[in-house]
């Protein structure tokens, strides 16, 4: 696997149509336990990121990520806005300066988005946020590494899948849907639900899938 800098704007490109897709949705699952925007807020913030990155096509994949990160801070409201932009901005210094990216690099990049998601959030698994998605990702994608991108990434997105599913089955800890306490229990949590979408979009990229 080979991701130029065209192809890193395509990734996220499709990433951005995906989340606007799913816009209502992600919106719906925030009206049972937060403000009902979590849709909106992805779907402007990414509609901002396309629009930077569009003719970045000549600059090297860290600056892409590292503007992808700071459109989304300062463009999203809510609290998705700055730790989706701190990921992305980790993920940007973890290539800093490459114009190829491989599949450990790509590794590189989840690693990297998740420290920062868990550093800005100041988030663990088991509370029901984000991380409960990407965090299993990322160590299947580590279990994996060695049978190649196209297991380790479908594993990812797997194990993504579960994690996210499980977050029905955890009290929020953080955020706005925190003040729920046990009434968040059997709610789906929206951050965890659009990092899988996210980590399914960039699987089916790679692999070459129609999204
Ligand atoms: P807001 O809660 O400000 O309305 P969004 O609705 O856009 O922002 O995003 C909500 C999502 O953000 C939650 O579903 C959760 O996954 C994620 N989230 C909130 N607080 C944290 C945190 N401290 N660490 C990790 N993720 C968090
Ligand atoms: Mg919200």
């Amino acid at each position: 696997m080979a991701v130029d800098s065209i192809k890193l704007i395509d990734i996220i490109k499709a990433i951005a149509d995906k989340i606007n897709e799913k816009r209502e949705y992600l919106t719906q699952l925030d009206s049972a336990i937060g403000d009902a925007d979590h849709g909106i807020n992805m779907s402007k913030g990414f509609k901002a990121v396309v629009e930077k990155i569009t003719n970045m096509g000549d600059k090297d994949c860290g600056t892409i990520l590292k503007t992808v990160g700071m459109t989304l801070v300062s463009t999203v409201g809510g609290a998705s806005g700055p730790l989706y932009g701190t990921a992305f901005m980790k993920a940007g210094q973890a290539v800093a300066g490459k114009v190829n990216l491989d599949f450990n690099d790509l590794i590189s990049v989840c690693e990297a988005a998740l420290e920062g998601i868990k550093y800005r959030g100041k988030a663990e698994k088991g509370e029901k946020t984000i991380v409960d998605a990407l965090e299993p990702a990322v160590e299947a994608l580590r279990k994996h590494r060695s049978e190649g991108l196209k297991t380790a990434l479908q594993e990812a997105v797997k194990a993504a899948k579960k994690g996210m599913e499980y977050t029905k089955n955890i009290i929020a800890k953080k955020g706005r849907a925190s003040y729920l306490g046990e009434r968040s229990l059997g709610h789906q949590d929206p951050g965890a639900t659009s990092c899988y979408i996210m980590l399914e979009t960039l699987a089916d990229q790679l692999l070459d899938k129609k999204s």
